[in-house]
């Protein structure tokens, strides 16, 4: 296998703007993420597992979801119903493998919704064994004063709520072996002065990983989370930075460059199969060197 250097494997700064209306199209960016549609090369790693993948439409979600399937594993893909364009992409690619790819789109900043998408991915499965929670709103804001009460609510409600409202319904349907991953961010430990309420929900997200971590290994459940740095996702563009700061998107990292979806895929495979098995309540990064 020849050796390539990760600092020139994928694009570098300047991007151009690129505005979209959130949670907006990946398939709209410039240049295109990669999430492994061609590169992720699967090894039966998570042979007739059963995986729920929310935030699967896109970016980091569907890196994961489409390593899952390369891997060998049944998929549900949760997203919202704009995101349908991209979602059918994934779903293609999924089925291109011989698994199972099942559609329940939808806003998981409802209590109702997240408890029905549980039960309905256990469900049309036959059952659930990987509970990935990837789903974000992230939106910039520069002055304290100018976050609404109802920006507030809803990243609350995205990022938390719909975490303890889906993991509360899933660990009574878990069977031992099987392993929850959330996501997390560098912005847990490191907050952005414009992601003030994001950071707030990714720091909570830290917490709630290692707590639930400790009280489900009882169960034979393992619990771990993935902590980005700046990956090239349309969360950025639609409202995630400011444009200017899209233009040098990742450039503050020591490659120089954002990460990629599918150079996160590899580590969610890990953290959902059987070889992290003593691996519990531990957040792993991938910030591009920047700790
Ligand atoms: P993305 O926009 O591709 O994915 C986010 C997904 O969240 C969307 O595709 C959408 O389906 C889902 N979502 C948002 N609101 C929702 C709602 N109310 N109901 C249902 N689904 C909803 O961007 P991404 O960067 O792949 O984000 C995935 C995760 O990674 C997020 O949790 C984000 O916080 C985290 N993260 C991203 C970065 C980065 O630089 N891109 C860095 C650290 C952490
Ligand atoms: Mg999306």
């Amino acid at each position: 296998m020849t050796l390539r250097n990760p600092v020139d494997l994928f694009p570098k700064p300047p991007f151009p703007k690129q505005p979209q209306q959130a949670p907006g199209l990946a398939r709209e960016m410039i240049p295109k993420p990669d999430h492994g549609e061609t590169s992720y090369v699967g090894h039966g790693r998570l042979q007739g597992r059963k995986a729920l993948v929310t935030g699967a439409d896109s970016g980091i979600g569907r890196a994961a979801a489409i390593a899952y399937a390369r891997e060998g594993a049944d998929v549900v893909l949760n997203y919202l119903p704009e995101e349908e364009p991209d979602a059918q992409e994934v779903v293609k690619l999924i089925e291109a493998e011989g698994r199972k790819a099942i559609c329940i789109p939808g806003d998981i900043s409802s209590e109702a919704f997240c408890r029905e998408l549980v039960g309905q991915a256990h469900v049309a499965l036959g059952g659930l064994d990987i509970v990935t929670n990837v789903a974000g709103k992230q939106v910039s804001v520069d002055d304290i004063a100018d976050i609404s009460s109802e920006q507030f609510d809803a990243t609350m409600k995205t990022n938390v709520y719909a975490l303890f409202w889906i993991c509360q319904a899933a660990v009574p349907l878990l069977p031992p072996g099987a392993t929850i991953i959330n996501t997390t961010s560098i912005q847990a430990t490191k907050p952005s002065e414009s992601l003030l309420d994001y950071a707030t929900t990714k720091a909570a997200i830290l917490a709630f990983t290692k707590a639930l971590a400790k009280q489900v290994i009882s169960k034979g459940i393992r619990v771990n989370a993935v902590a980005p740095g700046p990956i090239w996702t349309v969360l950025q563009p639609s409202g995630g930075q400011s444009q200017e700061k899209v233009e040098h998107f990742g450039e503050q990292s020591v490659f120089g460059r954002p990460g990629q979806p599918v150079e996160l895929a590899p580590l969610y495979v890990l953290l959902a199969s059987e070889e992290s098995s003593y691996v519990t309540g531990e957040i792993y990064g991938i910030t591009g060197g920047t700790g």
